[in-house]
């Protein structure tokens, strides 16, 4: 049971759970933006497709991108399993994929949601201060610096937030991702492969949890 699909909101802790899984049940780890970097390093017709819309600034068509996963997903380190990230973002590619993987003879075992309140998100994600003086990040809650308002490593008193950290920001993120990934979820329930985990009850707790469901 190891074609996997791993997915999350932004801040619910996917990427350190995919290194976790990759490690351990030494499969590759396939993210959209990995696979489109090594198609366009090694000049495949897709990867100079996909780098001509790129450098155009363009959004790369699906069937440019189904295309680099369908490459992917034949090549010798994935007969054990994959586990993909980032793919599918949308309910077309999800069909794309179905259509991929029956192509390749294989099937999607698993799709792993890890799921975080939004409201827990949004403490997590608003959090991060960083110090403009010597780049040190810092969280208010998790991770805060030993004096209020005081970098802890050089001394500095200008702390700031990222615009990317700032609530209105987090808060349109996580409700542009959940309204994104609603449908591929359901499609995915449907077939019954989806698998949501807590992921509330710790980086060790959540990857127990995904252990025993991969089996
Ligand atoms: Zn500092």
């Amino acid at each position: 049971m190891k074609n996997l699909i791993i997915t999350g909101l932004p801040g619910a802790g996917k990427g350190t759970q995919a290194e976790r899984i990759v490690d351990v049940y030494g499969i590759p780890h396939i993210s959209t933006g990995d696979m489109f970097r090594a198609a366009m390093q090694n000049g495949t017709e897709l990867g100079k497709q996909a780098k001509s819309y790129m450098d155009q600034g363009e959004l790369v068509p699906d069937e440019v991108t189904n295309g680099i996963v369908k490459e992917r997903l034949q090549e010798e380190d994935t007969k054990n399993g994959f586990l993909l990230d980032g793919f599918p973002r949308t309910l077309v590619q999800a069909k794309a994929l179905d259509k991929i993987m029956s192509e390749l003879r294989k099937n999607i075992d698993a799709v792993i949601n890890i799921e975080v309140n939004p409201d827990v998100l949004k403490a997590r994600l608003t959090g991060r201060i960083i110090c403009r003086n010597c780049g040190a990040t810092y969280h208010l809650t998790n991770h805060p610096t030993k004096v209020e308002g005081v970098c802890d490593r050089c001394g500095s008193h200008d702390l700031y937030q990222r615009e990317d950290d700032k609530p209105e920001t987090v808060e349109n993120r996580i409700r542009v991702n959940l309204e994104q990934s609603k449908p591929i979820l359901e499609f995915y329930s449907e077939k019954g492969l989806l698998h949501t985990v807590n992921g509330e009850i710790g980086i060790e707790n959540v990857f127990s949890e995904i252990q025993s469901l991969i089996g």
